[in-house]
């Protein structure tokens, strides 16, 4: 029996229409050097309109890329309401990347037209001459004439962003697109290997906005001020642009501004409700908050963590001194990113609640999961059990842009490459990715584990812990720790800590002091930085 439904694809344009007039008097606040900008998605709905007009002028006139080069702002909101309604395809490049992996992502996804930020113009220039696909070059805000002159010397058009859109009408008639068909590509930042490219659906993305709204996932509504840390180019962007203009709740957007001092100020000002960061972003911003008792945060309820194990002690130290609960969530580029959020069950209270919260979450409605042993065995969701996690769902990717080995993929699941256990009740206990496992003996050591409980020291700031190679077991955990700037502490010290909160044998016997742990394009722990300076002997390693 046929349902008597309308069969009405899912579209990027119908959140653009929706948010945009319904939510007309919702607020985009981008900062700068003189403080906040503000718009009205009224008002970005007129320039999405315009800035559709513009692509057209340049030849977007199908499934061509449009690459962004750019921090988050008003502008690059646009980009992504506006390039997919249009039918063509958003490509956020991670502007932190190194030039090699810039450019093999922007000629491997075919960018044709780039907008790039003014204080990102010179660093576009420099890539451009081995970018031969792109013909036009779009850039957001004044920049200098040499500038100019060297975004144009490879031959690529330079226009003016706001002058190009000045120039068109406020109407666009939004194509009406198969709800499969592209509508942005993200690359995996790379923190275990080569960038790998996911194209998103208009599908796909419509579905992951509206369940970013529920209120067991990140419980995103009207009324939300929401600081979006997320680089824009990170995953999606968390799928938040979308999410906020679905909900109606208002954009606060960081630009460049990213360090604790200038956040702690947006949220102050601007009385954030929400924000969304990786780990170390908020690590930073307590310690901030910390030493400014009067900075009034008293808006800010919640704050989203993903994009790595987020520290208890930090949870916890947010939750005492800040009464800001922290939502640890996990999730993948390959996932649109949203997989898991940690809301407790309903009726759950104290230390209970805390032991729920502090596992990357439970599985959102729509994402299946199932843990493989080392067998290749389904494991038990007993909490217990430890396997490789693999997902399927509506905005998990079945491949990757072109060049897809299949090693990811099992039976039409994703290989998550993420190792933990699950609970009956669907919560996801990460114990390690698979590739930073510490193999010791035959026995597994989580580095994931140990990091926690060395950042719940008082005295510690970062602690990142790797394996490296023993000729005894194989494998031995080294940590790398930074302290916190006028404390002290010896490698006994720390060593009879972790004694005290994990197996004997766990505990490490090599030990290096270092000013700050290696971050990733996306802010991460770079672990492949620090096994790299071990074994090029760069590290001053003391045992206990
Ligand atoms: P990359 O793979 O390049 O780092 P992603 O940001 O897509 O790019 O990384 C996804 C991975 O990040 C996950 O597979 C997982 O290993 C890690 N991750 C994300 N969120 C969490 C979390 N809350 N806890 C632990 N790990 C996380």
């Amino acid at each position: 029996m046929q349902s008597t439904m309308q069969d009405v694809p899912l579209l990027i344009s119908q959140i653009l229409d929706y948010g945009t007039s319904v939510h007309a008097n919702a607020e985009v606040v981008t900062w700068t050097a003189q403080g906040p900008r503000r718009s009205s998605y009224a008002q970005v709905g007129r320039d999405c309109a315009r800035l559709a007009n513009a692509l057209r002028s340049l030849g977007i006139d199908a499934d061509q890329r449009v690459g962004t080069f750019m921090w988050n702002n008003e502008e690059h909101l646009e980009l992504y309401l506006t390039v997919p309604s249009m039918g063509a395809v958003l490509h956020a490049l991670n502007i932190r990347l190194f030039p090699e992996q810039l450019v093999y992502i922007a000629r491997h996804a075919q960018d044709q037209v780039v907008v790039v930020d003014d204080s990102l113009a010179a660093v576009l220039a420099r890539l451009l001459p081995q970018l031969p696909d792109v013909r036009h070059v779009v850039v957001n805000g004044p920049v200098p004439d040499d500038v100019r002159t060297a975004l144009g010397a490879s031959g690529a058009a330079v226009h003016d962003y706001r002058e190009l859109l000045d120039a068109q009408s406020e109407q666009f008639d939004w194509p009406q697109l198969d709800e499969r068909t592209a509508a942005a590509m993200c690359y995996t930042s790379g923190t275990t290997g080569n960038p790998k490219g996911v194209v998103y659906s208009h599908r796909s993305n419509v579905l992951h906005a509206m369940q970013l709204c529920l209120p067991n996932a990140l419980g995103v509504a009207q009324g939300d001020r929401l600081l979006a840390v997320v680089p824009m180019f990170h995953a999606n962007a968390w799928g938040l642009p979308y999410g906020a203009l679905l909900a109606g709740a208002s954009l606060v957007l960081p630009d460049r501004f990213l360090q604790a001092e200038p956040l702690a100020t947006m949220i102050e000002v601007e009385r954030c409700t929400a924000g969304a960061a990786v780990p170390t972003i908020w690590t930073d911003l307590l310690r901030h908050l910390d030493e400014h008792p009067q900075i009034d945060t008293s808006s800010l309820g919640r704050v989203i963590v993903g994009g790595s194990a987020c520290p208890p002690a930090l949870m916890r130290a947010f939750q005492e001194r800040h009464q800001i609960t922290v939502l640890h969530a996990w999730g993948m580029t390959e996932m649109s990113p949203l997989g898991t959020v940690a809301v407790p069950p309903s009726g759950v209270t104290g230390e209970e609640a805390w032991r729920y919260r502090e596992t990357q979450g439970r599985l959102v409605p729509s994402v299946q999961a199932r843990l493989v042993g080392p067998d290749g065995s389904a494991m038990p969701w007993d909490g217990e059990s430890v396997g490789e996690l693999q997902v399927k769902g509506p905005w998990i990717t079945g491949s990757y842009y072109l060049d897809d080995d299949g090693s990811s993929f099992e039976d039409g699941w994703l290989r998550t490459g993420d190792v933990g256990t699950l609970t009956p009740g669907g919560y996801l206990r990460l114990t390690d990715r698979a590739k930073d496992v510490i193999k010791s003996g035959g026995e597994w050591i989580s580095s994931v584990d140990l990091e926690n409980i060395l950042m719940g020291h008082p005295k510690v700031k970062e602690a990142s812990v790797v394996g490296v190679p023993d000729e005894r077991w194989g494998e031995r955990p080294l940590a790398t720790i930074v302290l916190l700037a006028g404390e002290e502490l010896t490698v006994t010290e720390l060593t009879e800590y972790l004694a005290e909160r994990v197996a004997k044998w766990q505990v490490p016997e090599r030990w290096a002091f270092i000013d700050e742990v290696p971050k990733t394009s996306v802010g991460k722990f770079d672990k492949k930085a620090i096994r790299a300076s071990y074994a090029n002997g760069l590290l001053d390693v003391r045992s206990a």
